[in-house]
């Protein structure tokens, strides 16, 4: 089966890795912004990382078969320093255009407060007359406000629903999110987040229109391997292929082709490492 991963720091990732995912399925990611484990001091270093995963990172996953496209932003994590979070959001526009920018994110709320609401706001209205997709992170504790917070500010800022994503969803966030026209995340990690079983139960109890499912791996303890965890559990479990495919490759590459941008080469063959490794 044909994977896409449509959340995954591979900065973070080694080269092992790359080959893993191509061995396994997967043909196409999507690297979103994020933090990066200390909260950085100026504008320039964020520049400099959507540089790095929107040019070097594209050609670094293109050597081992896949098609790597990004997102820019500042991260809710890092929305709390208004001063430094607007210096990035008055020179983030030419990124936002960039040919391998697919999306606005990850932006949203991380621990729910009046500063981070503004730059979600004002990030939003960056983004409003722009043909790109907006992935949006649920705060990771009291996940039930903070989803209801982000779907006030998201209907405030004029954006059309499917052109969202709303990521990290849990049986907490489901019954308020199912409702709308958002797509929904769920996200599978090896120790925290959901595992393969829980989003089983929340595919048979919700359907799977819409709903998109990613491993969302970084430096933390985390697997770019999920997303295959999740299709061989949910087959032994039952579910039929044509839904396991909605999950992992239809729903995603539908939410991603909201940019004209996203026209992810599946075809890509792994390259020799000794014609680039020096
Ligand atoms: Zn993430």
């Amino acid at each position: 089966m044909i994977i896409i991963e449509p959340h995954i720091h591979m900065v973070s990732r080694t080269t092992d890795d790359y080959q893993a995912m191509y061995a396994a399925g997967i043909r196409a990611c999507v690297e979103p912004s994020f933090w990066m484990g200390i909260n950085r001091t100026r504008a320039g270093t964020f520049i400099d990382y959507f540089r790095l995963i929107l040019d070097w990172e594209t050609i670094r996953a293109r050597r081992f078969g896949i098609d790597h496209f990004a997102g820019v932003s500042v991260n809710p994590k890092e929305a709390e320093d208004l001063v430094l979070a607007r210096e990035v959001i008055a020179e983030i526009g030419p990124y936002l255009d960039h040919p391998r920018c697919v999306a606005l994110g990850e932006v949203g709320l991380n621990a729910i407060t009046p500063n981070e609401e503004t730059i979600l706001a004002e990030q939003l209205a960056l983004v409003v007359d722009k043909e790109l997709p907006v992935l949006v992170h649920l705060p990771h504790f009291n996940k039930p406000e903070g989803i209801r917070r982000i779907m006030a500010i998201l209907a405030e800022s004029g954006i059309a629903d499917e052109r969202v994503l709303i990521d990290h969803n849990t049986e907490d966030t489901m019954p308020l999110a199912r409702g709308t026209g958002y797509h929904l995340g769920l996200t599978v990690y090896p120790i925290s987040k959901l595992t393969p079983q829980r989003v089983s139960h929340i595919i048979r109890h919700y359907g799977h229109e819409r709903m998109i499912v990613s491993g969302s791996a970084d430096w933390g303890v985390s697997d770019p391997l999920s997303l295959v965890k999740v299709v061989n559990f949910l087959r032994e479990d039952g579910h039929p292929d044509a839904v396991i495919n909605d999950l992992v490759f239809n729903n995603a590459n539908r939410f991603y082709a909201n940019s004209p941008r996203w026209k992810p080469e599946l075809g890509l063959i792994p390259v020799d490492p000794r014609e680039f490794q020096r």
